[in-house]
This record gives structure tokens, sequence and C-alpha cells, in this order.
């Protein structure tokens, strides 16, 4: 299935990692990562960097799937809004789990200084405007039970929005937390630098078609016949990892972005703020460092990659008007456009950790729009629980509350 097509912006501006290294014999690792897009090159690093011997196998090119085709936002700002979350879940969960995603920005700008990867990581503040007075009911409600729990927020009405932004709007929140990166350079990179420092083994194009549990941890068997020998096996397989579950726990959607052709810096809005908005599907904007602007939302229920692809030049028009609608002044003309499709669970929460019963086995679903910073929770809850360190993460992502 293609995780994603059109032309994903960051492959034309990085160029695609040219690595090919199909398994050709029978292996043993201790650690087997299936999947090598951001999710498995953090589990790769985190497991290096603690000295836990792993090898991560793809059935691709390296990180050409949903990595490639990311608008890579990192916010701690969850899909679902705390005060709705903590009537789905629960209070200490919700909380929990956004004071996780907050912490996990800073833990992967520690991850990119300690490795010297550069991925264009940048702080920027992140804006989430109310899309009608509905919304503005719920920033409301939101504001105050984020002030309650400590989590960084401000309150801007509709004249501190057009003062700070320029928007004409009704509201928003506004906190200087979030951040923004270039996904495909990021895992990229971290998988070529732990390639180089030793530690990691990485092959391509090896499809992992199945698994037989054994005494000892697992044996995966790829699409060329050989054979995996490893002690524990991490599913980081994005979407794809519907095969290796027990049970159904996502949704896909698809989804679609653009990006403009350069501007003249001036004309951009103010901060280079990440904006997005609480009307669902919501629309979504950031700019990159050579002043493009990258714009994305409009999904909907994925059915198959053909449907995805067809909606895509309709889609490109309803993103511009979108985008004109909050900056009719600025000219967007779009250069490049793509669909992808990510997954989503119902409370907004990705999985992460083992499936009840299979204690060697670890899946780092990062689902919903904020995927990557849950990449970030997943590789460090895994790496804890190897080194039989308890996460209390493991908790608040874990698979026990599905049936909650
Ligand atoms: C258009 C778009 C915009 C997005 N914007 C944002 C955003 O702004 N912020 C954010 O946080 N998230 C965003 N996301 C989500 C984010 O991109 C994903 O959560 C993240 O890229 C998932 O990374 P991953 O490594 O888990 O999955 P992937 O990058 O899909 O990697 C999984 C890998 O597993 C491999 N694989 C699968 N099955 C097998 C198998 N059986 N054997 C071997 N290999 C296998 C695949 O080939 C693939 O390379 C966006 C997604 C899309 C599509």
């Amino acid at each position: 299935m293609d995780l994603h097509s059109g032309l994903a912006y960051w492959i034309v501006k990085n160029k695609l990692y040219d690595y090919f290294n199909p398994l050709r014999d029978d292996y043993a690792v201790d650690v087997a990562i299936i999947g090598s897009g951001i999710t498995g090159a953090l589990v790769a690093h985190e497991l290096c960097a603690a000295g836990i011997p792993c090898a991560v196998f793809d059935k691709r090119t390296i990180a050409t799937g949903s990595t490639a085709a990311s608008t890579s936002q990192l916010q701690y700002e969850i899909d679902v809004p705390l005060c709705e979350m903590i009537d789905d879940v629960g209070e200490r969960i919700a909380v929990a789990a956004y004071h996780a995603s907050l912490q996990s920005i800073s833990d992967m700008e520690k991850v990119f200084d300690a490795t010297r990867v550069r991925p264009d990581f940048k702080r920027v503040p992140s804006i989430f405007l109310a899309s009608n007075r509905r919304g503005l009911r719920l920033l409301e409600r939101e504001y105050e039970i984020r002030k309650k729990h400590r989590l960084p927020v401000d309150f801007l009405n509709n004249d501190a929005l057009f003062a700070t932004h320029r928007i004409n709007g009704y509201g928003a929140l506004k906190n200087n937390e979030a951040a923004q990166m270039d996904c495909y350079k990021a895992a990229t990179g971290l998988l070529k630098h732990h390639l180089a420092n030793g530690g990691l083994s990485l092959f391509s194009h090896t499809d992992v078609m199945d698994y037989q549990q054994t005494r000892g941890g697992y044996e995966l068997l790829t699409d060329a016949g050989r054979r995996v020998r490893c002690k524990y096996m991490v599913i980081a397989a994005g979407f794809e990892a519907g095969k290796f579950l027990p049970e159904q726990v996502m949704d896909l959607t698809s989804t679609y972005a653009l990006i403009s052709q350069p501007v003249d810096p001036a004309q951009l809005w103010p901060e280079r703020s990440l904006i997005w908005e609480t009307a669902k599907p919501y629309f979504y904007m950031r700019t990159t460092p050579d002043n493009r602007m990258m714009i994305g939302g409009e999904d909907v229920p994925f059915r198959n990659p053909e449907r995805r692809d067809r909606l895509l030049r309709w889609k490109i028009k309803r993103l511009e008007k979108q985008f004109n609608a909050i900056y009719p002044k600025i000219q967007f003309t779009t250069d490049m456009a793509w669909c992808g499709t990510f997954s989503s669970t119902k409370d907004g929460l990705p999985f992460i950790g083992h499936w009840p019963g299979r204690k060697r086995m670890f899946f780092a679903l990062g689902y919903g729009g904020n995927g990557i910073t849950f990449s970030m929770i997943a590789a460090q809850v895994i790496r804890n629980k190897l080194m039989g360190v308890k996460d209390e993460r493991e908790q608040v992502f874990g698979f026990e509350r599905r049936d909650l």
C-alpha cells in the first residue's frame, strides 16, 4: 500500500537517503525494530545510547513512510483538547498525557543536541484559533483546565489576536513551547549517526512478513525467506502495524498538505507561529527555513489509496481557500502538494508498550496528528522497559486502557 503520494517536499529538499541493504542471511540481534521512520529511528537512538544492540528493518527505502510526508509540527497539544479528553479517559490519564507530550519536545531537542543531528528543529509559538463562537467557548474551557494543571498557555482575545498575529478572528490560545522540524531529516540523520558510531544495523527493503514466538523471544520471517532471531521485537511500523496487532485499535485517515513558493520573509505572519484551529478536521499552517508556507488538513476517513489520491486536486483548492480566509493579504502559490495517511485512536492517545501477555513484543504506535511527540515517548518507555526502569507513562499509553 502507498503511504503517501504526490510530491512530498522533504524528499525533494533532502534527496532520498540512498541506502540499499536487504537482509541476505539469517541474523540474530537482541532487539529487532520494524520500521525506519521517525519512530523506529528514535527507538534505535534510545537503545543505542543505552548500549542495547539493535537492528532496524524496513520494507521500503529508509524513512519513506508517513515520516516523509509529515508537516512535522511539534506541539504538546494533542488532537483531542484536554477538557474533552478528561471526559473520555479521566483527569489523571489526560493530564499525564499532556505533560508527557510537553516534556517530549524538550527531550527531542536534547536528542538532536547530543547526536549533532540538525533537522532544522526550531522553537516557535503555537496558536490555537477559535474557528467560530463555539470554538471560542471551547478555548475558554480549555484555558481554565490547562491553567489548573500548570500547562503553559495564554489567552488571546480578538484584539490581542489581531495585534500579535494580524488575524481577524474570535480569539486563540497561545504557548511558546511548540517547535517545528524536518522529520525526514531527523529520522535519516539519527539512523546515519548510529550506523557511523556502531551499535546499530540497518536493513532496507526487507519486509517482515511473519513472526513466531520462541523460548527466548521471537523469530521473524522476511519476504526473502531469511530468519531473524531476537530477544525482543519493537513494532514501529506506522499504520501498517495492524498486521502485528491481535486486534484493530486504530482508524485510518487521509490527510493533505501543500507547500507554497518561497515568499519575501516580510510577508510572513508574525513570529512564524504554528497556527491551527478548533474546527474538525482542523486546518493548520507553519513556515519553513526557506520562507515557504506549509499548510494542511482536510482529513477524510481513509478507504483506499486511489480514492485518497483522486481527491488531491480538489483538496488543494480547499486548503488554499482556508489559508486565504485567515491571511487574505499573503499570496500563497502552491509549489507542491501531497497526501498521506495517518492513524488515529478513539481517545486521541497513542498505543505504546507490550500487548497484554506478550512481554517481549513492544508496540511504538505514535498515532494522531501529534505522532512525532508520541514517537519520542514510545522510544523512552521501551528503553526503560528493556532496562527494567519503571515508567509511569506505560499506564497512560498502554493497551490496557483500550477497554475502558
Ligand atoms: C501529511 C501528514 C502530516 C503530518 N503532520 C504531522 C505533524 O505536523 N506533527 C506530527 O507530530 N505528526 C504529523 N503527522 C504524523 C506523523 O508524520 C507520523 O505520526 C509519523 O511520521 C509516524 O512515524 P512512524 O515512524 O511511526 O511511521 P512511518 O514513517 O510510516 O514508518 C513506518 C515504517 O515501517 C515500515 N514497515 C511497515 N510494515 C513493515 C514490515 N512488515 N516490515 C518492514 N517494514 C515495515 C514502513 O515501510 C515505514 O517505513 C503527519 C502525517 C501526515 C501523513
